[in-house]
């Protein structure tokens, strides 16, 4: 019922633009698709992604020679379930880690102000909630702000932390953090990272000199780089997540403030430009309210 209440402000907006694209009009014809191209497009869901989606319904409409706008609802939902499909092989429900690999290695990346420490925080809480034993890495060096608010974590939700003074080596608070993890027999390791845009070529360096340096300790870390997004920003999500993915080799997304913005759509854009699974979802500032996205429930709760 949280993702309900999270995705309420996009489920209205679309919903309104939706009846006004389809207002007076009892089939599925080109000024329906054009409106209907604006409503996906202004929610956030991208370019791309909506004219694929229009594609898709152009052709049934022409297959079934005859698409009424009461049936819209429903063939928006089956189109948007299988765009999410194709991302989403394998899906969690929830918080789960592989059995294979452990400590299984997280790194986290993300431009500052989006949640990404929230995020770590937040999965840290639900990790120990479903009995795994995890510890947090501070490699966001370049804050002292970064480094107080993981601690703040660590001790609210009592879990290990490891970390340097401002300033110092982001690797080498990796290569810390992931000794003392594997010394513990820890399950998970958490690793936030500093997240400077401005600078694409250090971002690189940063990024993938502290993989090179994890891997010493563990040779297949990390398992996995999760990308932290603001939902609330829409279209700078995007761009966020284009030079992320340009930077790095990004495995997973997490979106987030979704409860506060009429811009949920960019979940769907989002995944599919990037073929990148959303793995989690904020839909509230509470601990719970970091979701394991799950395709099913999120077209259910958007769709009724
Ligand atoms: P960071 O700079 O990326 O580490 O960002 P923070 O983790 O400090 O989060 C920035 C702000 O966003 C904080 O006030 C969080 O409480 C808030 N926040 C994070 N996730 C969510 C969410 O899903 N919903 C809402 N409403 N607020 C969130």
């Amino acid at each position: 019922e949280s993702l309900d209440k999270g995705l309420e402000k996009t489920k209205t907006s679309f919903f309104t633009k939706l009846g006004k694209a389809v207002a007076g009009k009892s089939r599925v014809d080109d000024d329906v698709l054009d409106n209907l191209e604006e409503v996906l497009v202004t929610s956030d869901v991208g370019v791309d992604t909506t004219l694929k989606i229009i594609e898709r319904i152009e052709q049934r409409v022409a297959a079934d020679k005859y698409m009424g706008t009461d049936e819209l609802n429903k063939i928006l939902r089956e189109e948007i379930a299988g765009l999410l499909s194709e991302t989403h092989r394998g899906e969690a429900t929830d918080f789960e880690l592989p059995e294979d690999k452990r400590p299984y290695v997280i790194m986290v990346v993300g431009v500052n102000g989006v949640g990404k420490t929230t995020t770590i925080g937040k999965l840290a809480h639900q990790f120990k909630a479903k009995g795994f034993s995890v510890v947090l890495g501070a490699a966001d060096t370049f804050r002292a702000a970064a480094i107080d608010q993981l601690q703040v974590w660590a001790d609210r939700v009592d879990v290990p932390i490891v970390k340097q003074k401002m300033g110092s080596d982001p690797a080498s608070v990796a290569f810390d953090t992931l000794s003392a993890a594997t010394a513990k027999n820890a399950d998970v390791v958490l690793i936030d990272t500093a997240g400077r845009l401005h600078n694409k070529v250090n971002l690189m360096n940063e990024l993938s000199k502290v993989k090179r340096v994890m891997q010493k300790v563990i040779p297949d870390a990390p398992h996995e780089v999760l990308l932290v997004l603001d939902g609330s920003t829409g279209q700078n999500a995007f761009e966020q997540a284009r030079q992320f993915t340009k930077a790095t080799e990004v495995s997973s997304l997490a979106v987030t403030k979704l409860d506060g913005t009429a811009k949920g759509g960019v979940v769907i854009g989002i995944s599919d430009q990037f073929q990148i699974p959303v793995k989690y979802i904020g839909v509230g500032e509470r601990v719970e309210d970091l979701q394991v996205f799950n395709k099913f429930e999120f077209v259910d709760s958007f769709f009724s």
